[in-house]
């Protein structure tokens, strides 16, 4: 086969060495999943620090029994849209678990996470409407956030007088007002103070909606980040996805029966895109008894966590996501290619996905990994002088 560069192939590859020079291109390694927490890369097997299934219930026999089931009873894929084929009697199983999990009245599933917050934000605010979210929030509820074309004020991270000072300043110039944070950040694994946001959203008549990608399953008794704070009840919008503790595929919002009808009218990411496998549902489905039930499975993230960031003696992590901060892009990559050599994978997270001057190792702990992989890690951590 013969191609001769064209101006969008000059583009791309003058793109890519632009990245190269300054330490952010990016690559997809072939990496495949062994037993436990093992990543495989070429000939080596890895203990993987990086993986967000928090609670190793991908492989776990019950999940995937459930998922193998609904492939022999309904085969691979949805077909179109659950708006045109309607929606697979498991869809209506998983809400109903999702919402009993969360204790709403009711629950729409999302093709996935990033599919659910694009699809939420534009369904409730739109222009001459007012967003106020956290600096650090994920790239999805910005997406969400510039579909829906509302004017879009971020505060200073998880600083609740700011967001007071932009509420004060700017909520009574719109319409409705949605204010954004997650449970558990994704790249810095503290929490946010859902109490403090909550009641700042009833004074000034601002819907507070939390994307739990990271808490669900881990807090709360795997109930989620809302649970863990005492806001059961005090936050209208609770967006997650199922595609990481709950270790299948998909996303979802669990709110009010109003609201949840209104998403199947509105939500463009819903009504456009084909609807789950029903192995992916199926699987939700399995993984999310077991979340209600195994209260040690839910706790071992968390306790996990802990233990490493008690042997580097730093602050106790929050949850199940520790990072160790080194600031340019190249040391991340540098420190991530030693600690490989050392047989972990623990993967170099870099701007844009974090601020300038932060990037970072970002450490995840689950359920499947060992406390002596932990201490080794910690170990070798320090070797590599990471630890400040
Ligand atoms: C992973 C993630 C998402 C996207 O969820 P997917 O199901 O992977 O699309 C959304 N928000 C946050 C905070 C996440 O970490």
């Amino acid at each position: 086969m013969t191609h001769t560069m064209n101006s969008l192939d000059r583009y791309a590859q003058d793109k890519l060495a632009a990245l190269e020079a300054s330490g952010l291109r990016r690559e997809i390694a072939e990496t495949g999943r062994g037993p436990g927490a093992a990543a495989v890369r070429g000939d080596a097997s890895l203990v993987s620090f990086c993986c967000n299934d928090y609670l190793t219930l991908t492989p776990h026999p019950k999940v995937k029994r459930a998922a193998a089931a609904a492939v022999e009873t309904y085969g691979a894929g949805a077909g179109a849209s659950r708006l045109v084929t309607g929606s697979h009697p498991l869809y209506v199983e998983l809400e109903a678990a999702l919402a009993r999990l969360k204790g709403t009245y009711a629950a729409c599933v999302f093709g996935s996470g990033y599919l659910a917050n694009l699809g939420i934000v534009p369904t409730f605010v739109g222009d001459g409407d007012l967003i106020l979210a956290d600096a650090l929030v994920h790239s999805s509820m910005h997406a969400g956030a510039r579909a829906s074309h509302a004017r879009l004020e971020l505060f200073a991270h998880n600083d609740i007088d700011d967001c007071r000072r932009l509420l004060a300043g700017h909520r009574a110039a719109y319409g409705r007002c949605l204010i954004m944070t997650e449970g558990v950040f994704s790249m810095d694994g503290d929490r946010a103070p859902l109490a403090a946001l909550a009641a700042l959203g009833e004074d000034y008549d601002a819907w507070l909606m939390v994307d739990d990608a990271h808490g669900l399953g881990v807090l709360g008794g795997g109930r989620g980040s809302v649970t863990e704070a005492g806001c059961a009840g005090r936050v209208p919008l609770q967006m997650g996805t199922l595609s990481k503790a709950v270790g299948a595929y998909g996303g979802f919002l669990c709110a009010s029966k109003p609201v949840i009808d209104l998403l199947p009218s509105r939500a463009r990411s819903l009504i456009y895109s084909t609807g789950l496998p029903a192995a992916a549902v199926a699987a939700a489905i399995a993984a999310i008894d077991l979340i209600a039930r195994d209260a040690a499975l839910v706790a071992a993230p968390l306790g996990k966590a802990r233990l490493f960031t008690a042997l580097l003696n730093v602050a106790p992590a929050e949850s199940a996501i520790v990072p160790l901060i080194v600031g340019a892009p190249e040391r991340a990559l540098a420190a991530s290619r030693a600690l490989e050599a050392e047989g972990f994978l623990v993967t170099a997270i870099r701007p844009p996905t974090v601020p300038e001057n932060t990037a970072r190792l970002r450490f995840t702990f689950t359920a499947g990994h060992r406390d002596d992989d932990i201490r080794r890690l910690a170990r070798c951590v320090g070797e590599i002088g990471l630890a400040a």
